[in-house]
C-alpha cells in the first residue's frame, strides 16, 4: 500500500469556509496531525487517529506525519487558514528536502484554504484591491532587524501591508515598534484594520487610522491590515464603513 500526505488548509474558522476539497481530504484520511485548536475544528470520524502537537513543533509534526505516510497510511496535516501561508506547508517541504529518500516518493498534495488576510479583508470591503504584501511579525525564525527592513521597504514601496502574528506572550513589544516605524513613513490618516478571530464566535473587526491605532488591540488571533497612502475609508450612515484600495495607482513621476 502506498501512503499519501495531504497538507490541508482549514480556513479562518467558520466551517462554511472549509473548501469541499479540504473536507474530502480530511474525510479520507486515516491519521490526522496538527495543533490542538485546529484539530478541534475537524469533525471526528470513526477509525481515524488524531495526533495533537504544540504549535511550535512544526518540524517534528511534519516528520511524524511523513513517517506515518511512509508506513502506508493516508495522512492529513492541518493548518489554520492556508497551509502555505506561515504554516505547515513549508515545514513539510523542508522535511522532505532534508529527510529520508523514501519521503520524496510519497504522494503529497497541498489543499488551499482561505488565509486570514483574505477573510479579514472581506469583512470590511477591499483593502487588498491593489498591490499588497504580507509579513509575519514573529521574530522566532528571523531577526527583528530583518522585519524592520522589510516594513521600511514595504511602506516606502506603497504596498498595503498585512501583518500576521502581530503579538504573542513571548513577543509583547514587536507590534508597537512596527506601528511606530510605519508612522514614520505613512500619513496619520492611513486606514488600519484590526481583524480578530474572524469566522469564530469571538470575532471582532475594528477600523481605525494609523495615528489612532492602539497596539493593545492586537493579540495572537489578530490580523492587522495597514493601508497604503491610497487606501480609503468610505463611511455609510448607520452601517459599518468600507475600507478599499483603488485599483488605479497614482502615477509615479519620472
Ligand atoms: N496559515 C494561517 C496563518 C498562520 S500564522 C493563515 O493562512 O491564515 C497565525 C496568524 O494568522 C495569527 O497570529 C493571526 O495574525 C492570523 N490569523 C489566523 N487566523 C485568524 C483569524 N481567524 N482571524 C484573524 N487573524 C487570524
Amino acid at each position: 500500500m502506498t501512503g499519501s500526505l495531504a497538507v490541508v488548509g482549514l480556513g479562518p474558522g467558520d466551517p462554511r469556509c472549509l473548501t469541499l476539497e479540504a473536507d474530502a481530504a480530511l474525510a479520507s484520511a486515516q491519521a490526522l496531525y496538527g495543533y490542538g485548536p485546529y484539530l478541534d475544528r475537524v469533525p471526528s470520524r470513526v477509525g481515524q487517529t488524531r495526533h495533537v502537537s504544540d504549535n511550535r513543533e512544526e518540524r517534528a509534526r511534519a516528520a511524524a506525519a511523513l513517517d506515518r505516510a511512509a508506513q502506508g497510511a493516508r495522512v492529513a496535516v492541518v493548518s489554520g487558514g492556508d497551509p502555505g501561508v506561515f504554516a505547515m506547508g513549508a515545514a513539510v517541504c523542508e522535511a522532505i528536502e532534508t529527510g529520508p529518500e523514501a519521503w520524496r516518493a510519497l504522494d503529497v498534495i497541498f489543499v488551499p484554504g482561505i488565509t486570514a488576510m483574505l477573510a479579514v479583508a472581506a469583512r470590511i470591503g477591499a483593502p487588498l484591491g491593489h498591490d499588497f504584501c504580507a509579513l509575519s511579525l514573529s521574530d522566532n525564525l528571523k531577526p527583528w532587524e530583518l522585519i524592520e527592513r522589510r516594513l521600511d521597504a514595504a511602506a516606502n514601496a506603497g504596498f498595503v501591508i498585512a501583518l500576521y502574528n502581530p503579538v504573542s506572550r513571548a513577543r509583547p513589544w514587536q507590534f508597537g515598534n512596527a506601528i511606530t516605524l510605519l508612522r514614520r513613513h505613512l500619513p496619520p490618516s492611513t486606514p488600519v484594520v484590526f481583524g480578530r478571530a474572524v469566522g469564530r464566535p469571538d470575532e471582532c473587526v475594528e477600523v481605525t487610522t494609523l495615528d489612532a491605532a492602539d497596539e493593545k488591540n492586537a493579540d495572537m488571533a489578530t490580523l492587522v491590515i495597514v493601508g497604503s497612502p491610497e487606501t480609503r475609508i468610505v463611511t455609510r450612515p448607520g452601517k459599518s464603513p468600507f475600507v478599499y484600495t483603488p485599483r488605479a495607482a497614482v502615477k509615479v513621476s519620472a
